[in-house]
């Protein structure tokens, strides 16, 4: 192997443990999830054999993944269904070796189809615990508003969240389209949640300028930025950011799938980087975007020409924007520091085969 050729960091990644910042409840319900729920509700038109299924979950442009994602809604009708829907989107996490996620639920979408509020956080919870003990996967909860839905649903959301706050709520945070829904409208029911002790996540600046970074800064009092994309695009506040060490979650192949970057090459993370901002790297809606967590590492890598060591920094960054405490994130970075230390000592008893220089430096 010459030393330009990179190592094929595929088995690396697959084995990193891992943080996920920022993914869809929802969103992350795979074919073989959506068959099993289809099982359920067999009068629903989602196709039941699993290839046709497999090529309805094929992402073609973002009006099929709204179709897709609808279906899926509809599929999901008693807290039952979102026992099941959690605890395999957790199988699957757990099977990419990510230990800790912050999953981003919308209770409004499930309660405001009939399904009672209290039987969709116990059927969280006990999903949750179950994937501790079973998976050894730590899940925590955003709950987001669906800004397309308005006030109602800020109200509903914070409502769920203050008042009947599951153990795992950590954070609260705001999703949907963002043209045409000003962030400052939700600012009574950030400021409620913050109040009660939850971390302000809106979504901001993915495909709308930077204007709408600041205001979710200013007005929402944001600790993480869900995308950020746009940041790139007003150096004051990329200096902003690095300055506060507010980490961007930034989900590459998502921005493409929704045209909020043109092409994958182009996407911004590079000059997030080297402005000093805090990158995590994110799945959002993994299956109905075609990709994993352990994907978006590696075109990571190729974007930010990363080798072991700055994979190992890059998952290090996840943990130290999660909401843990300092004794649980403690714990998981030395787990990421012994794997790349016994990865990196294997391959050197394997000789130089699969062997590369020092690469580009470790990211912040
Ligand atoms: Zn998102």
């Amino acid at each position: 192997m010459s030393e330009q050729e990179p190592t094929d960091l595929t088995g690396f990644i697959a084995g990193l443990p891992k943080a996920e910042l920022h993914v869809h409840h929802v969103g992350s319900a795979s074919p073989r999830i959506v068959a099993e729920l289809a099982a359920r509700h067999p009068d629903s038109p989602v196709p039941k054999d699993p290839e046709a299924l497999a090529e309805f979950f094929t992402f073609r442009d973002f009006a099929h993944f709204i179709e897709i994602y609808v279906s899926v809604v509809d599929l999901i009708r008693d807290p039952e269904d979102i026992r099941l829907l959690t605890f395999e989107v957790a199988h699957e996490m757990a099977r990419q070796n990510i230990r800790y996620a912050e999953l981003t639920v919308t209770p409004y979408g499930f309660t405001k189809r009939g399904i009672p509020d209290q039987g969709v956080m116990e059927a969280i919870e006990d999903a949750r615990r179950a994937a501790e003990r079973e998976l050894g996967l730590v899940l925590r909860w955003c709950f987001d508003i669906p800004g397309e839905l308005g006030i109602p649903s800020a109200e509903e959301t914070a409502r769920m969240a203050c008042e009947l706050r599951p153990e795992g709520l950590v954070s609260f945070g705001l999703g949907g389209p963002e043209t045409g829904v000003p962030r400052p409208q939700f600012k009574p029911y950030f400021d409620r949640a913050i109040a009660e002790g939850l971390h302000s996540v809106p979504h901001a600046g993915e495909t709308t300028g930077p204007e709408t970074i600041w205001d979710a800064l200013r007005e929402l009092r944001a600790e993480r930025i869900g995308h950020g994309t746009s940041a790139t695009r007003d150096p004051r506040l990329l200096e902003h950011l690095a300055e506060h060490r507010i980490p961007l979650e930034v989900c590459p192949t998502s921005n493409v799938a929704t045209r909020a970057v043109t092409v994958l090459a182009e996407h911004p993370v590079r000059e997030m980087v080297a402005a000093g901002v805090p990158v995590t790297i994110n799945s959002d809606d993994p299956p109905m975007f075609g990709t994993d967590l352990n994907t978006e590492y590696a075109v990571a890598a190729k974007l930010l020409g990363l080798d072991e060591t700055g994979l190992a920094e890059l998952a290090g960054n996840a943990v130290k924007a999660a909401f843990l405490d300092t004794p649980a994130k403690s714990r998981l970075l030395a787990e990421i520091d012994s794997y790349l230390a016994s990865w990196l000592q294997r391959r050197s008893q394997n000789g130089p085969a699969g062997s590369r220089p020092e690469g580009n430096g470790p990211i912040r």
